[in-house]
């Protein structure tokens, strides 16, 4: 493994006089992916390599490496966990006969809201919906 260095040469002493043998094999292994996940235990668990590919480590475990991801992904991008937990959701929804459940932003809600005597909209088509109560409450439950 070491013949790929020059350990001899004068960069390379001074670095590896900075590193234990745990980082120099992490500092090798790293650049192989785009993403690294590794346990709790700090063993490799699964890598994405830049053509895409998976690759996976003797501890892989599907659950907890997708736990330290999406942890990871909140510390290193605050603002994420909004959209990764409720994706375009908002509290206002209706029910279209034809699109399902629509959610309305705040101006569409309210733009609404100034037309008491109409029926609710969906957002879509314009046709005769049903207000979703049901989203209403979950979207305020969930928030406590
Ligand atoms: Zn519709």
């Amino acid at each position: 493994m070491n013949d790929e260095f020059d350990w001899e040469g004068g960069g390379l002493a001074d670095w590896q006089g900075q590193t234990t043998a745990s980082e120099f094999t992490f500092q090798k292994h790293e650049p192989e992916y785009v993403i690294q996940i590794n346990g709790n235990d700090s063993k490799f668990m699964v890598g994405i390599k830049y053509d895409g590919t998976l690759v996976y480590g003797e501890n892989y475990n599907p659950d907890e490496a997708a736990k330290i991801f999406w942890k990871a992904l909140v510390h290193h991008m605050p603002g994420v966990e909004q959209a990764i937990t409720k994706p375009n959701t908002t509290p206002w929804a209706v029910i279209c006969r034809e699109h399902g459940k629509q959610y309305l932003t705040s101006e569409q809600y309210d733009a609404q809201m100034m037309k008491p005597d109409s029926y609710w909209l969906c957002p879509i088509c314009g046709g005769h919906s049903s207000w979703d109560d049901d989203n209403y409450d979950n979207y305020y439950n969930e928030e406590k």
